[in-house]
């Protein structure tokens, strides 16, 4: 059987296969710049775990305290190597990538302290951890200031405010890499290198934390390169590599790092206890096999936009522009186009390929939402996954695919169901 015709057996018509090997033959050039930095973060990876010799007898499971578990200690040293800080902390203890966040937070925080968010908003779930919404167990709730400069119209730091608002209260800035789900552009890691560079000139003693979610192995540089005290983020997405069946981590400066130990354990144990419950060689092997994930959702990402912009929807980031995270939004501007789209992306799905996501009222949200995933991890997004609530301008995010070849696969099925729609015409 040839390609063509496999293709057909998933649901494909040759017209939607056809649209998307022209935007696939166009895109050539940037796919070769993103194996080559697949490659050299592929050697990163390989080099820091054959500088820390790891072994078989890494992955052997440890119970209870799980004192002395070589595997999780050496692991650490592994992603303190990758993302350049002096310790790291890598645990299944840490559940998401809003606990490590909090967890690193609340570590470094003390009662009177002011942190200052310098690039905008954060993330949805850190307003909680903060207390921007009123939250029991806030960092407001203990005395923990914050500050927030949002960024100029043109999505650029605003320095002039940024050294108003440093003042002697300031212990720590969280920068975010990531755009997440909202409108701002993603930083690159030099653009953070020039932030951290200004507050470290403005307040040497200021920690400065990068929220580093979805943007890890895009670049071949990572915020540790350019100065950040911390670097935090989640397993289930980009550095688990697919496998990691949860975890998260913080990779910094030692004394950071420690505190943030202590906060998740306990004081005076820190990095001392928790058992790896027999999850290290998922986490080493998703470590491994992350380079190569990142790049396939990056081909993902790029192959949308270009596809979607050419049917004449806004797509962020756009056809041409470079990119520094994962996420790909694409807006639709009508409702039935974002329930096609997701239902495309799910039904192009390993698992639960035979559902069908519907929009519902989810808690917590001002709109109903539609949800498409279908994950051997539940809630991994660096697997295939999309999202859009049912609102204006009618948006899609959608992110991830452990291989390249899926996620293309994702686009094109998507496709398939908007055409099926009467929504869009190939020519
Ligand atoms: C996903 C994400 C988080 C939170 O991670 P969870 O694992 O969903 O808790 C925080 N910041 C950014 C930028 C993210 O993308």
């Amino acid at each position: 059987m040839d390609l063509e015709a496999m293709y057909q057996c998933l649901g494909i018509d040759s017209q939607v296969l056809h649209f998307g090997k022209k935007i696939e033959d166009s895109l050539k050039e940037r796919f070769k710049a993103i194996d080559a930095r697949a490659e050299y973060n592929q050697m990163k990876v390989l080099k820091a775990m054959q500088d820390n010799r790891v072994s078989d007898i890494h992955f052997a499971a440890t119970t209870g305290y799980g004192y002395n578990d070589l595997g999780r200690d050496t692991l650490e040293e592994v992603y303190a190597s990758v993302f350049h800080g002096e310790s790291a902390l890598v645990r299944p203890q840490l559940m998401s990538g809003t606990h490590a966040l909090h967890v690193a937070l609340s570590g470094n925080l003390r009662p009177g302290d002011e942190l200052l968010s310098p690039a905008g908003k954060p993330y949805d779930t850190l307003e909680e951890v903060i207390g921007i919404r009123d939250s029991v167990g806030s960092l407001k709730e203990y005395g923990v200031a914050y500050r927030q400069v949002d960024l100029l119209p043109d999505g650029t730091f605003d320095y002039e405010k940024i050294k108003k608002a440093v003042n002697e209260k300031t212990k720590l800035a969280t920068i975010q890499r990531s755009r997440g789900y909202d409108t701002r552009p993603t930083f690159s890691v030099k653009q953070i290198g020039e932030l951290i560079a200004f507050l470290k000139k403005e307040k040497p003693d200021i920690i400065c934390m990068v929220d580093n979610c979805y943007g890890e192995f895009v670049d071949v540089t990572e915020p540790g390169d350019v100065g950040a005290d911390m670097t935090v983020g989640s397993l289930i997405k980009n550095p688990g590599g697919g496998l990691a069946p949860i975890g998260g981590y913080i990779v910094g400066r030692k004394d950071c790092v420690d505190r943030a130990a202590y906060r998740l354990s306990a004081p005076g144990l820190g990095k001392e206890v928790g058992a790896s419950l027999g999850l290290n060689q998922s986490l080493y092997q998703g470590l491994f096999l992350a380079p190569t994930v990142v790049a396939g959702a990056l081909k993902g990402a790029i192959f949308a936009a270009n596809v979607y912009e050419k049917l004449g929807f806004s797509v962020t980031p756009n056809s041409i522009q470079e990119r520094y995270d994962i996420i790909q939004a694409i807006a639709f501007g009508k409702p039935e186009a974002v329930v096609a789209f997701c239902q495309g992306i799910q039904a192009a799905a390993p698992v639960d390929s035979f559902v069908s996501p519907e929009p519902w009222d989810m808690p917590g949200y001002d709109a109903p939402v539609i949800m498409a995933a279908g994950a051997f991890v539940q809630g991994s997004s660096i697997e295939l996954s999309a999202d859009g609530p049912i609102k204006p301008p009618y948006a899609v995010y959608f992110q991830g695919g452990l291989t390249w070849y899926h996620a293309k696969l994702g686009i094109l099925k998507s496709l398939q169901k908007l055409m099926e729609a009467g929504i869009i015409t190939l020519l």
